[in-house]
């Protein structure tokens, strides 16, 4: 048994739809569970509809739908021959009716909970599983659609609900497995689920690789397959330094690090269920389907390199506090992560000093009333336009000279908040925004010169 996830990209449009499909037919021997996000865009469409109806502006919302339907009926028109697309039309109607009609009753409150933005934003799922179990089985195929709220069981913090993995398991098993049993082929939207009072929430954005991973350890499938719309993951930036290569296998841990450090092709969270089950993870690209992606698998496999990868995340700002007062008191660090906490302002880098400590934060409006709090504490200063450099690799551990062959490498320029990370495998540090490029291209010319062949391609 295997998961095959398409994202957005690789779902956005009937062409897409159709390469999926091919790619489907080619694994059914496999028996496989599809998990899909929504076409491309959508979510994003259906917040600001959600919005734009909290804020009382109706007409906006629901133009906004009507984009969005229009979109479906002309994919589901160019994947279902006309007799088909009369039949799942009314299906189709339904859905976004009950769309308009909720996004009308947001307008009339004026108001947007985490709760209705979440039933707003699970039509995106809705409406692509459907429509890639409609055209899948018009084109012959054994396809099951599976209401993922009915399977997905989460708590009820919306936006960004956590799956309770027992009772999620459990449906999965008793609902979903049979299916594949039977041989058919489970549909199922990622991203959504439901409270065990049937309650619709989401997982957090990203999240339908997070569905995958949960469905692929409920069932114990031999791999998971995330498709996207790139080869895989890259040694590096491609856009900024064409030498990047694809990485033909890394391990969990490594793509945590790096998937936290802004490589988007794959979310962290991912990670967990499956690492937890030893099930090895595929990045594949749905355009391009032969190439053999990335495989994330539990142990690092041998590899003559030092990194693996390098990341970088921009718009970052330095925060320093520095505590002269509070030289040698305890509960000082308590006192300043509270103040972030209270902000729900999530810290990246820590660098600390017996009178000051650094840490690094996403740049956001928030930053300055941080910094007005914690000035109540400390002397506080912050600096913006920063970027975090991330070298991860499973050989740090242990390779000695490591950090020097990094600092020369990056001779003059300026370095700051150096750490490296509690699981060693990543070497962090900070500089200034515009020296990203430079910083990113001297190191990967110094350590992926001759890069492994068994680990990169
Ligand atoms: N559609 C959701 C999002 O855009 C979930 C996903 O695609 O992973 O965040
Ligand atoms: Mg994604």
């Amino acid at each position: 048994m295997l998961v095959m996830k398409f994202g957005g990209t690789s779902v956005e449009n009937a062409a897409a739809i159709k390469r999926a499909g091919e790619i489907v037919r080619g694994r059914l021997a496999q028996r496989p569970v599809l998990v899909v996000s929504a076409m491309a865009k959508v979510t994003d469409s259906l917040l600001a509809m959600a919005r734009a109806a909290g804020a009382g502006d109706r007409h906006r919302a629901l133009e906004l739908s009507r984009c969005l339907r229009e979109r479906h009926y002309t994919t589901a028109g160019e994947l279902l021959g006309t007799g088909l697309f009369t039949q799942f039309h009314s299906e189709l109607e339904a859905e976004c009716d009950a769309l308009d009609e909720l996004l009308r009753g947001i307008a009339a409150v004026g108001e947007l909970t985490p709760r209705t933005s979440d039933h707003v934003v699970s039509f995106g799922e809705r409406l692509s599983s459907k429509l890639v179990h409609a055209s899948f089985s018009a084109h012959g195929m054994a396809v099951q659609l599976v209401d993922a709220r009915q399977c997905i069981v989460t708590d009820a913090t919306h936006t960004r609900a956590v799956p309770l993995l027992e009772e999620t398991n459990q449906r999965l098993r008793s609902r979903v497995k049979p299916m594949v049993e039977a041989g058919r082929v489970p549909v199922m939207g990622g991203f959504i689920g439901a409270t065990a009072e049937g309650i619709t929430t989401t997982i957090g954005r990203g999240g339908s690789d997070f569905s995958a991973a949960i469905v692929g350890a409920a069932l114990g499938a031999e791999r998971i397959e995330i498709w996207t719309d790139v080869d895989g993951m890259m040694t590096t930036d491609p856009g900024i330094c064409p030498e990047a290569k694809r990485i033909k296998v890394l391990s969990f841990e490594e793509a945590a690090e790096l998937a936290y450090f802004g490589a988007k092709v794959l979310h962290p969270a991912t990670v967990l269920p499956a690492i937890q089950k030893n099930i090895p993870v595929y990045v594949l690209n749905s355009r391009n389907p032969t190439c053999e992606g990335t495989r994330i698998t539990a142990q690092a496999p041998q590899c003559r390199s030092t990194f693996k990868a390098i990341a970088a995340k921009k718009r970052i700002t330095i925060v320093d506090i520095v505590a002269t007062r509070m030289l040698m008191a305890h509960g000082f660090m308590r006192a300043i992560f509270e103040v972030f906490d209270r902000h729900r302002c999530a810290v990246d880098v820590v660098s600390t000093s017996e009178v000051s400590v650094s840490v690094t934060v996403d740049s956001n409006e928030s930053i300055p009333a941080i910094a007005a709090d914690l000035a109540t504490l400390a002397d506080v200063k912050y600096e913006g336009r920063k970027a975090i450099v991330c070298l991860v690799g499973d050989n740090i551990r242990g390779t000695p000279g490591v950090a020097a062959k990094v600092f020369t490498t990056l001779g003059d320029i300026n370095v700051r908040m150096i750490s490296q990370g509690a699981s060693e495998i990543n070497l962090t540090f900070v500089v200034e925004e515009e020296d990203v490029p430079d910083v990113v291209r001297r190191l990967h010319g110094t350590f992926f010169a001759d890069p492994d062949p068994e680990i990169f391609a």
